[in-house]
């Protein structure tokens, strides 16, 4: 079976452990301490494939920015999340991205190994990641539109998902669609 580690990113309060929790356990947790930095192991069956997932959900951004990008090396595939009851955390989507692209392509990666992917020497390695839009069951609340988040994932060329960890919607949808993005690479 095929073994791929997802790290969620995001900042502080968007839901990260929330929508980690929902997909592992399947139920809501009220309050989750945003300190702790935990992982997680779910068997999935995608497109009648199984696949075995190791899910790192961060905390703590600023604090250990270079402890994080080892998180961000050693993953397969990333969920970036915002809030659409907070701008700023929508705001932040672009430096996640290229945050995770910086580290990716930190170390030398010889033009060969570049070719075979399918990328000119100078090209970056974009690994799969999808963008998810948490808390729509506070609709009245709502400061980013739906409309905004495609755009923001057509510019980027990014999967993107408006969800909710507290009523499951799109949960499960968007650990999925991260699985075939990685499926892809
Ligand atoms: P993290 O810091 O990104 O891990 O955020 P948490 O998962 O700890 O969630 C932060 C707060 O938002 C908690 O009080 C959660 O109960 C709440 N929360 C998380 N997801 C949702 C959601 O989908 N809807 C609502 N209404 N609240 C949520
Ligand atoms: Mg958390």
């Amino acid at each position: 079976m095929s073994r791929h580690s997802i790290v969620i990113v995001g900042e502080g309060g968007v839901g990260k452990s929330c929508l980690t929790l929902q997909f592992v356990h399947g139920k809501f947790a009220e309050s989750y301490d945003p300190t702790v930095e935990d992982s997680y192991r779910k068997q999935v069956t995608v497109d009648k494939k199984q696949a075995m997932l190791d899910i790192c959900d961060t905390a703590g951004q600023e604090m250990y920015a270079a402890y994080q990008d080892q998180y961000y090396k050693s993953g397969n595939g990333f969920i970036i999340v915002y809030n659409v009851t907070d701008r700023m955390t929508f705001e932040r989507i672009k430096s996640y991205r290229d945050r995770i692209i910086r580290a990716k392509n930190s170390e030398e990666i010889d033009a060969k190994t570049k070719k075979a992917m399918g990328l000119e020497p100078d090209q970056d390695i974009i690994p799969p990641m999808v963008v998810v839009g948490n808390k729509i069951d506070l609709d009245n609340s709502r400061q980013v539109s739906t409309q905004e988040g495609q755009n923001m994932s057509k510019e980027l060329g990014i999967p993107f998902f408006e969800a909710s960890a507290k009523t499951n919607v799109n949960v499960t949808e968007s650990f999925i669609e991260l699985v075939r993005q990685i499926r892809k690479t």
